[in-house]
Protein backbone atom coordinates (compact mmCIF):
# COMPACT_ATOMS: atom_id res chain seq x y z
CA UNK A 1 0.00 0.00 0.00
CA UNK A 2 1.51 3.73 -1.06
CA UNK A 3 0.95 5.93 1.79
CA UNK A 4 2.09 8.79 -0.43
CA UNK A 5 -1.32 10.62 -1.15
CA UNK A 6 -4.20 11.06 0.84
CA UNK A 7 -8.33 11.67 -0.09
CA UNK A 8 -10.21 14.82 1.75
CA UNK A 9 -13.21 12.41 2.34
CA UNK A 10 -11.12 10.32 4.02
CA UNK A 11 -9.46 13.11 6.29
CA UNK A 12 -11.62 13.15 9.73
CA UNK A 13 -11.62 9.08 10.15
CA UNK A 14 -7.67 9.41 9.35
CA UNK A 15 -7.85 12.50 12.08
CA UNK A 16 -9.46 10.18 14.55
CA UNK A 17 -7.48 6.81 13.84
CA UNK A 18 -4.01 7.86 13.49
CA UNK A 19 -3.54 11.82 14.01
CA UNK A 20 -1.12 12.08 16.70
CA UNK A 21 -2.62 14.58 19.55
CA UNK A 22 -0.72 17.89 18.72
CA UNK A 23 -2.71 17.36 15.05
CA UNK A 24 -5.47 16.16 16.22
CA UNK A 25 -6.53 18.97 19.12
CA UNK A 26 -5.34 21.41 15.87
CA UNK A 27 -7.71 19.38 13.46
CA UNK A 28 -10.69 19.70 16.10
CA UNK A 29 -10.24 23.33 16.67
CA UNK A 30 -10.32 23.94 13.27
CA UNK A 31 -14.00 22.05 12.59
CA UNK A 32 -14.91 23.64 15.69
CA UNK A 33 -13.84 27.29 15.08
CA UNK A 34 -13.28 27.12 11.35
CA UNK A 35 -10.42 29.06 12.22
CA UNK A 36 -6.52 28.75 13.08
CA UNK A 37 -3.99 31.08 14.34
CA UNK A 38 -0.53 31.45 11.98
CA UNK A 39 1.52 29.13 14.20
CA UNK A 40 -1.74 26.38 14.29
CA UNK A 41 -2.23 26.75 10.18
CA UNK A 42 1.77 25.87 9.82
CA UNK A 43 1.45 23.36 12.27
CA UNK A 44 -1.27 21.18 10.76
CA UNK A 45 -0.64 22.73 7.26
CA UNK A 46 2.71 21.00 6.63
CA UNK A 47 1.71 17.80 8.55
CA UNK A 48 -1.40 17.30 6.15
CA UNK A 49 1.26 17.85 3.25
CA UNK A 50 3.36 15.11 4.89
CA UNK A 51 0.68 12.79 4.82
CA UNK A 52 0.13 13.36 1.27
CA UNK A 53 -2.82 15.52 0.86
CA UNK A 54 -2.43 16.97 -2.53
CA UNK A 55 -2.02 21.32 -3.04
CA UNK A 56 -5.43 21.53 -4.91
CA UNK A 57 -7.86 19.87 -1.93
CA UNK A 58 -5.21 21.45 0.60
CA UNK A 59 -7.05 24.69 -0.07
CA UNK A 60 -10.67 22.90 -0.79
CA UNK A 61 -10.00 22.02 2.50
CA UNK A 62 -8.74 24.78 4.25
CA UNK A 63 -11.29 27.11 2.74
CA UNK A 64 -14.29 25.22 3.86
CA UNK A 65 -13.54 25.99 6.91
CA UNK A 66 -12.12 29.13 6.87
CA UNK A 67 -15.49 30.49 4.25
CA UNK A 68 -17.83 29.40 7.13
CA UNK A 69 -15.81 32.29 9.51
CA UNK A 70 -14.07 35.43 7.09
CA UNK A 71 -15.51 34.21 3.63
CA UNK A 72 -14.55 32.90 1.03
CA UNK A 73 -13.03 36.32 -0.42
CA UNK A 74 -10.88 37.02 2.39
CA UNK A 75 -10.03 33.50 2.49
CA UNK A 76 -8.63 33.96 -1.23
CA UNK A 77 -7.29 36.81 -0.12
CA UNK A 78 -5.52 36.68 3.08
CA UNK A 79 -4.88 32.77 3.74
CA UNK A 80 -4.89 30.94 0.19
CA UNK A 81 -1.13 32.47 -0.38
CA UNK A 82 0.52 30.88 2.84
CA UNK A 83 -1.14 27.62 1.76
CA UNK A 84 0.46 27.20 -1.12
CA UNK A 85 3.64 29.40 -0.17
CA UNK A 86 3.71 25.45 2.30
CA UNK A 87 3.61 23.41 -1.06
CA UNK A 88 6.70 25.78 -2.11
CA UNK A 89 4.26 27.51 -5.01
CA UNK A 90 4.92 30.87 -3.82
CA UNK A 91 7.84 33.42 -2.81
CA UNK A 92 11.15 31.52 -2.70
CA UNK A 93 9.32 28.41 -3.38
CA UNK A 94 11.25 26.61 -0.62
CA UNK A 95 9.38 23.07 -0.09
CA UNK A 96 8.73 23.63 3.26
CA UNK A 97 9.26 20.37 5.19
CA UNK A 98 6.66 19.05 8.11
CA UNK A 99 7.76 20.08 11.67
CA UNK A 100 9.33 17.76 13.81
CA UNK A 101 8.42 16.78 17.89
CA UNK A 102 11.07 18.79 18.90
CA UNK A 103 10.50 21.83 16.92
CA UNK A 104 6.83 21.59 18.16
CA UNK A 105 7.39 20.97 21.88
CA UNK A 106 9.59 23.97 21.95
CA UNK A 107 7.37 26.39 20.40
CA UNK A 108 5.66 29.00 22.51
CA UNK A 109 2.23 28.89 21.82
CA UNK A 110 0.01 32.15 23.41
CA UNK A 111 -3.45 32.60 24.75
CA UNK A 112 -5.65 31.66 21.82
CA UNK A 113 -3.16 29.23 20.06
CA UNK A 114 -3.46 25.75 19.59
CA UNK A 115 -0.44 24.47 18.26
CA UNK A 116 2.02 23.01 20.31
CA UNK A 117 3.04 19.37 21.64
CA UNK A 118 -0.56 18.59 24.19
CA UNK A 119 1.59 16.83 26.53
CA UNK A 120 3.89 19.66 27.13
CA UNK A 121 1.69 22.76 26.84
CA UNK A 122 -1.81 21.48 28.00
CA UNK A 123 -2.43 21.42 31.84
CA UNK A 124 -2.82 18.08 33.30
CA UNK A 125 -6.74 18.54 33.73
CA UNK A 126 -6.80 19.25 29.63
CA UNK A 127 -4.88 16.29 29.00
CA UNK A 128 -6.56 14.04 30.62
CA UNK A 129 -9.93 14.62 28.87
CA UNK A 130 -7.63 14.95 25.63
CA UNK A 131 -6.39 11.29 26.04
CA UNK A 132 -10.13 10.11 27.30
CA UNK A 133 -11.36 11.59 24.15
CA UNK A 134 -8.38 9.43 22.75
CA UNK A 135 -9.51 6.43 24.06
CA UNK A 136 -7.29 5.85 26.61
CA UNK A 137 -7.75 5.48 30.30
CA UNK A 138 -6.65 3.40 33.08
CA UNK A 139 -3.19 2.45 33.97
CA UNK A 140 -2.30 3.95 30.44
CA UNK A 141 -3.16 7.54 31.49
CA UNK A 142 -1.48 7.24 34.75
CA UNK A 143 1.72 6.13 33.43
CA UNK A 144 1.42 8.87 30.36
CA UNK A 145 1.10 11.92 33.11
CA UNK A 146 4.01 10.39 35.11
CA UNK A 147 6.31 10.65 31.75
CA UNK A 148 4.91 14.05 31.40
CA UNK A 149 5.69 15.35 34.97
CA UNK A 150 9.54 14.51 34.10
CA UNK A 151 9.45 16.37 30.81
CA UNK A 152 9.33 13.05 28.78
CA UNK A 153 6.50 14.34 26.53
CA UNK A 154 7.60 12.60 23.75
CA UNK A 155 7.85 8.79 25.56
CA UNK A 156 4.30 9.91 26.80
CA UNK A 157 3.34 10.10 22.83
CA UNK A 158 5.26 6.94 22.24
CA UNK A 159 3.00 5.47 25.26
CA UNK A 160 -0.08 7.03 23.67
CA UNK A 161 0.48 5.65 20.85
CA UNK A 162 0.69 2.04 22.20
CA UNK A 163 -2.54 2.29 24.27
CA UNK A 164 -4.22 3.12 21.17
CA UNK A 165 -2.98 0.71 18.98
CA UNK A 166 -2.26 -2.06 21.94
CA UNK A 167 1.13 -3.05 19.25
CA UNK A 168 3.95 -1.26 20.60
CA UNK A 169 6.26 1.52 19.16
CA UNK A 170 9.70 0.09 19.67
CA UNK A 171 11.92 3.67 18.01
CA UNK A 172 9.69 5.96 20.03
CA UNK A 173 7.85 9.23 18.15
CA UNK A 174 9.81 11.73 17.08
CA UNK A 175 7.31 12.98 14.19
CA UNK A 176 4.01 13.74 14.10
CA UNK A 177 4.09 11.95 10.64
CA UNK A 178 5.97 9.16 11.54
CA UNK A 179 3.77 8.67 14.02
CA UNK A 180 1.07 9.07 11.56
CA UNK A 181 2.77 6.00 9.32
CA UNK A 182 3.79 3.67 11.92
CA UNK A 183 -0.22 4.11 12.84
CA UNK A 184 -1.08 3.40 9.16
CA UNK A 185 0.88 0.27 8.71
CA UNK A 186 -0.52 -0.94 11.76
CA UNK A 187 -4.27 -0.47 10.80
CA UNK A 188 -3.73 -1.39 7.08
CA UNK A 189 -2.65 -4.52 8.18
FE1 LIG B 1 2.87 15.78 18.47
FE2 LIG B 1 5.33 14.92 18.87
FE3 LIG B 1 3.95 16.05 20.87
FE4 LIG B 1 3.33 13.62 19.97
S1 LIG B 1 5.25 14.24 21.01
S2 LIG B 1 1.88 15.26 20.42
S3 LIG B 1 3.71 13.85 17.78
S4 LIG B 1 4.63 17.05 19.01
Amino acid sequence: KDFSEISLKDIDRLANSSFPLCMRHLFDKLRENHHLKHGGRMQLGLFLKGVGLRLEDALLFWKSEFSQKVGPEKFDKEYAYSIRHNYGKEGKRTDYTPYSCQKIISSTPSVGDHHGCPYRHFSEENLRAALGKMGVGGRSVDDILDKVRNRHYQIACTLTFEAIHAASCDTGINHPNQYFDASQKILQN
